[in-house]
């Protein structure tokens, strides 16, 4: 029988194929049934893992004992004794046999009992006891997943990757080629891994809760992130089902495809323009083709990935590389936006106990010029050949904003001095991202060329909802009044004084909030691949006029899901073809 899973659609498309589970730095406890024929089979593995841990103790053991003492050793003993309990080995051997299920499932239940009676046992020796027989449950479960515990970066055959989580770097080092989609237990839509996701294209759902625990290695799986399911071992029904549902959506892609060669305007000839998000220069051909008329936001963080931070000489390849592919169109580079969950190996250091509100983005720019400076400089010179546009983000402050422009006229000087080209009239603009910017908006008229609104964020620190959180994901919604009012507030006054405005968050990606964004004044959209002709149809499909009626009537409602129910009820009358998810 086939069990089904759900979670939020991080990237669309649909994949079948084999699950590998990816571990990294979690422990994984799978949850699944074994038949008779099994049991034998699933006690070996206990067994050989049981070896494998008094092994690597023993080991630990004449490692201290040779460079510590013997003393130290000792405390390994204890370990031993957990491991030779006859009891507790007892125990796992019969729940394995008696409820036929998987040993990590029955080791751990095993011993969170252990652990509970021991809590409440007022002996000191015994309590201490807990911590060793947690590390030992931990070495056991480690050592019964050794089969499969490798890295992204080396896989051999293709898979579909189940994780608790992957971090930004995990998915960008993936290798393309072998992964084919992936599910995680956490995450949310706007968090940096679903961003890359899109990016690169690779069909995925985050947020699932349970994947880990009820996919197993190998298992054949239907990841369909077009409607955010996941089947798990499905019938030969359901894999042709699926087969044919793939094909017609291939199908439906290429006819869209066909909308790159019109222009991107409305019925009543509003141009609109449509630009790309890139994380990583690779990404560039990917958005050209699917018809973008330059990159709105090239997320440069991506770049600092490696452990080896890359110089000026570097950054200043990468970024002349994109600029010049897409000129005369314009290339928004954004400098560094590090922090939140874009934790890199450089930055471990800085462990915070609320990253998104911490030393992010311009904060940590400002406090570590040494990083930043090089960055300005690279992006400068790279402005010497095609449209560049520079962009700071997580602006909170106009005091921020000017610590950050009189770095970058310094850094121009310096350039200038030394003789060495770059546009002397770099549009220089900012992130609308945090509530008090927005608030703002009016102020940073004065110091800006243009401003690039980042929901993502917006929506975050509006509502006070962490954007990777699965758990509040229902309360993360741009269609909250509160949310409404400030992109109004943002599009109005830049439109009023003729700042150039474009929106780069994900909502920006996605069809069913096209015609809300047309309606609201914006006219520069900034997105993944993933949606873009669906956008230009619909740009293609409406007028100005019904997009800001439709706006007028939503900003009535006072609640999030009649805002949502009434937005839907307009798009599905008059797009009732095209899939809104
Ligand atoms: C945003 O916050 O909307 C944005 C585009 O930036 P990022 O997702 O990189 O934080
Ligand atoms: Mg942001």
């Amino acid at each position: 029988m086939s069990k089904s899973i759900e979670g939020v659609i991080a990237s669309p498309g649909i994949v079948i194929g084999k699950a590998y589970i990816y571990r990294g730095d979690n422990i994984i406890i799978p949850k699944y049934n074994i038949t008779d024929d099994q049991i034998e089979k699933e006690i070996k593995r206990y067994d050989e893992s049981l070896a494998k841990t008094k092994e690597e103790i023993k080991a630990i053991q004449s490692q201290i004992a040779t460079s510590l003492s013997n003393d130290m050793a000792d405390i390994f003993k204890s370990h031993l004794m957990v491991l030779e309990d006859p009891y507790l080995d007892q125990k796992v051997r019969e729940t394995i046999s008696k409820e036929k299920r998987n040993a990590e499932w029955v080791l751990n239940d095993i011993t969170l009992q252990l652990i509970q009676s021991l809590k409440s046992i007022e002996d000191e020796y015994l309590r201490e006891r807990i911590i060793d027989i947690s590390d030992i449950n931990k070495r056991l479960i480690n050592n019964l997943q050794k089969t499969h515990d490798e890295s992204l970066a080396d896989l051999k055959e293709e898979v579909i990757v189940i994780a608790t989580d992957l971090t930004p770097s995990d998915t960008a080092m993936m290798n393309k080629k072998y992964v084919l989609g992936f599910i995680t237990d956490r995450g949310g839509r706007t968090s940096h891994t679903a961003i890359m996701a899109r990016a690169l294209e690779i069909p995925a759902i985050v947020g699932s809760q349970v994947a880990t625990s009820l996919i197993k290695h190998g298992d054949i799986i239907i990841l369909d992130a077009i409607h955010g399911k996941v089947i798990v071992n499905p019938s030969r029904d359901e894999i042709n089902e699926y087969e044919k549902y793939r094909e017609d959506l291939k199908q439906l892609e290429d006819e869209l495809a066909a909308i790159i060669e019109l222009p991107s305007h409305t019925i009543d000839n509003e141009t609109i323009y449509i630009y790309g998000n890139i994380e990583i220069p690779d990404e560039m051909n990917i958005i050209r083709d699917h018809g973008a008329q330059g990159i709105g936001l090239f997320r440069s963080e991506f770049l600092f990935l490696d452990k080896s931070l890359p110089d000026e000489e570097k950054q200043f390849e990468e970024y002349k590389k994109v600029v010049e592919f897409f000129n005369p169109h314009p290339v928004t580079i954004r400098t560094l936006d590090i922090g939140g969950d874009k934790i890199y190996a450089f930055t471990k250091q800085y462990k915070e106990r609320n990253p998104f509100l911490g030393c992010r983005a311009i904060r940590f720019s400002l406090e570590n010029e040494f990083l930043f400076r090089p960055q300005l400089r690279a992006i400068l010179r790279a402005s010497a050949f095609g449209n560049v546009k520079l962009m700071f983000p997580m602006i909170s402050s106009v005091e921020e904003l000017l610590k950050a422009k009189s770095i970058l006229y310094e850094e121009m000087e310096n350039l200038q001095k030394l003789g060495i080209p770059f546009n002397q009239n770099l549009p220089v603009g900012i992130m609308i991202e945090v509530p008090s910017a927005a608030i703002n908006i009016d102020i940073f008229c004065k110091y800006c060329d243009f401003f690039s609104v980042g929901t993502n964020d917006l929506v975050q620190y509006t509502l006070a909802v962490d954007r990777i959180s699965e758990k509040i994901a229902y309360l993360y919604n741009p269609l909250n009044l509160a949310v409404l009012r400030l992109l109004k507030l943002i599009a109005d006054v830049s439109n009023q004084n003729n700042i150039s405005l474009s929106i780069c968050g994900e909502m920006a990606g996605e069809p069913k909030y096209t015609m809300l964004l047309l309606g609201l004044g914006y006219r520069q959209l900034s997105m993944s691949s993933a949606f873009m002709y669906q956008i230009k149809r619909i740009i293609r499909s409406v007028t100005i006029e019904e997009c800001k009626d439709m706006v007028n009537n939503l900003m009535q409602l006072d609640n999030t899901y009649d805002i949502e129910n009434a937005m839907m009820d307009v798009l599905n009358k008059k797009f009732p073809n095209l899939f809104f998810k």
